[in-house]
């Protein structure tokens, strides 16, 4: 097998991993990187993200109210010394981008344009019209390729960790194009690898978005942190799951039921105001699991529409007008029209929760370290935590350049410590196990588990028992369900296509393991969660308990149990836990 040598291998060259190799070269032009991906860079999730990135900029706003947004908004388990260091590097990082040429939007003066967001009590959302990620996306991939120390590694297929003595010294990948293993040999390792979110059916998400990066991790004994925070978006389009920014509603889209009538104000988001009237953190302005648990309780109600393909609510954006639509939503009016039929100047678009991001991912400390000497994560994959039980949208793009940056520093202070080569043999011989793994599942028989058929299953199995409401009833059930499909996996999982030549068959099969380790990680998160906070509400434990679950969870992975679920502390700075307040209504 063929062995690449890194001082810095990175799996991911989606936003964090780019803002990391970026950092990392700027910082010492001597090193060598490695950067590791399954899609060409432009391709990762990243270049999908439409409404924008948050940073405290404008002279009505301040850290401090990013700070208190953040905190409330994530029901208050987010650690608030990361949220502290998060929304100070925020504009530093938001300016540095426009430096490398993002084309932000302007206010007629010149200055940056910022629009409100869900969550947040001031605007403060930088955006490039509704294409934002694209352009975020494009702005890093082409500055990074300034560096000449920068490798790409596109279209390789990471599938394993080295790990010796403790600590993290490379990883294994498949070159899709060849079918061929290498191993990289690399003094530090930053995972960069993006969500979940196609564990379950209905997602905004790529389909490359399969958690392999936080399984990973997980298989290598980093724990998963917070996996039980699982995002719903409020608006996304019923047939295929394509997102409608919250932009939409941060220019002054409504949300109305089946009788033409806004309801969100019947669930603690405030009082209704006048169509075009935004008032900050209120009605279609409130966070996003408010939102999206607001729809469940309507079609309880029977207020929604049905479709063929499930329940819906309206988004009414034709009072905005064609002229502010096609400047400010240009990307939204074509997804509707294209996907849908349906043109937003026009009429009203059906609309319904799906699932957009992970909260949770590997455990990480404000330095961007997993507990594996040499690990750093940062992105989505990871869990440092900005985000507690629910993030504010636009938090996350600022999120990977701010914590990508600070993986790459913090890697480099790894090695200029002791970051040592490891012992030779038995990395090889690691890498050696990794690739026969590959060849025994190319052996096997094909036999009567189809990689499509099982993976189905996981996603009922998540959309049933593990969505916007769960029981103990439905997450046991879940549990149960997800061990049988790992064993069946385990024993039965085989390839249709024996060659070498990108084959789509053996990455599926792959991707299938990463997604059913890390579902199997946020059902037994939940079930162990008896209470309701953000984004993970149980009709079983309504009210939010601090005094026994203000702790993140902890899912330590082994090979053919479920994993053990244990905590650890919160860190709380300066914001005790409170009330979270979208009435609208000061006092
Ligand atoms: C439709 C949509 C719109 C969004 N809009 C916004 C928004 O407006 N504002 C906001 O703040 N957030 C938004 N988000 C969330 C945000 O875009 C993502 O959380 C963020 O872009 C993730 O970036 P990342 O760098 O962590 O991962 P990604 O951009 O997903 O990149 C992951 C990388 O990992 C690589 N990878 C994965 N597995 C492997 C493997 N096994 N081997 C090798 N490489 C691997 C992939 O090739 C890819 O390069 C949106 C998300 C979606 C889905």
């Amino acid at each position: 097998m063929e062995t690449i040598q890194a001082d810095i291998a990175i799996i991911g060259a989606g936003g964090a991993g780019l803002r990391a190799a970026i950092a990392a070269a700027e910082a010492d032009p001597h090193l060598t990187i490695a950067l590791v991906s399954k899609v060409y860079p432009m391709r990762s999730h990243t270049c999908a993200a439409e409404g924008g990135a948050a940073g405290a900029v404008k002279a009505d706003d301040s850290l401090e109210h990013h700070f208190n947004d953040t905190v409330g908004g994530g029901d208050w388990l987010s650690d608030q010394d990361a949220v502290e260091y998060f929304v100070k590097e925020a504009p530093r990082e938001l300016v540095q981008l426009e430096h490398w040429g993002c084309p932000w939007n302007r206010e007629p003066d010149g200055s940056v344009a910022v629009r409100p967001f869900g969550g947040m009590e001031i605007k403060r959302t930088w955006f490039a019209a509704d294409k934002s990620g694209f352009h975020i996306l494009h702005t890093l991939y082409q500055t990074s390729l300034k560096y000449p120390s920068i490798k790409f590694y596109d279209e390789f297929y990471a599938t394993d960790l080295l790990v010796d003595d403790g600590h993290c010294r490379g990883l294994t990948a498949i070159e899709m194009r060849s079918g061929r293993m290498y191993q990289f040999r690399a003094r530090a390792v930053i995972i960069a690898g993006g969500g979940a979110g196609r564990m379950f059916p209905f997602s905004t998400n790529g389909s490359i978005k399969t958690g392999d990066g936080m399984a990973l991790a997980y298989r290598a004994g980093v724990p998963l942190k917070d996996m039980e925070f699982v995002q719903y978006h409020p608006t996304g389009l019923p047939n295929t799951g394509i997102l409608l920014t919250e932009g939409c509603r941060g220019e002054g889209g409504i949300l109305v039921n089946a009788h033409g009538r806004r309801y969100l104000q019947d669930y603690g988001l405030g009082p209704e105001t006048a169509v075009g009237k935004l008032v900050l953190k209120t009605m279609e302005l409130g966070p996003r699991d408010r939102l999206s648990q607001a729809f469940w309780h309507e079609q309880q109600k029977g207020n929604t529409i049905p479709t063929p393909w499930g329940d819906c609510v309206y988004l009414d954006m034709r009072h905005l007008g064609e002229k502010l639509i096609d400047e400010r939503l240009p990307f939204v009016r074509e997804l509707a029209t294209s996907y849908l039929g349906v043109d937003p100047v026009k009429d009203m678009v059906p609309i319904r929760p799906v699932v957009h991001y992970m909260m949770g991912g590997i455990h990480t400390d404000i330095r961007a370290a997993t507990p594996l000497g040499g690990l750093f994560a940062a992105g989505e994959c990871a869990c440092v935590s900005i985000n507690g039980a629910n993030r504010l949208g636009s938090n996350s793009l600022t999120e990977l350049l701010v914590f990508g940056r600070r993986a790459a520093l913090s890697a480099i202070e790894h090695l200029n410590s002791d970051a040592q080569a490891g012992n030779d043999a038995a990395l090889s011989a690691q890498a050696q196990a990794a690739q026969d793994r590959i060849r025994a599942l190319f052996m096997r028989p094909v036999g009567t588990e189809s990689i499509s058929g099982l993976r189905r299953e996981m996603m009922d199995t998540m959309e049933l028992n593990a969505g916007i409401y769960r029981t103990e009833k439905g997450l046991a059930e879940a549990a149960m369900k997800l061990a049988e499909l790992r064993r069946r996996y385990a024993a039965g999982v085989s390839l249709h296509d024996k060659t070498n030549v990108y084959n789509t068959d053996l990455l599926q099969a792959l991707e299938l393991g990463s997604m059913l380790d890390c579902a199997e990680a946020l059902v037994l998160s939940g079930l162990a969660r008896k209470e309701s906070r953000g984004a993970h509400q149980r009709l079983d434990f309504t009210g939010r308990d601090d005094m026994n679950y203000l702790k993140h969870s902890l899912a330590y992975y082994h090979p053919s149990e479920p994993p053990r679920i244990d905590y650890c502390k919160v860190v709380v700075t300066k914001s005790q836990p409170g009330v979270r307040n979208y009435s609208g209504d000061k006092k």
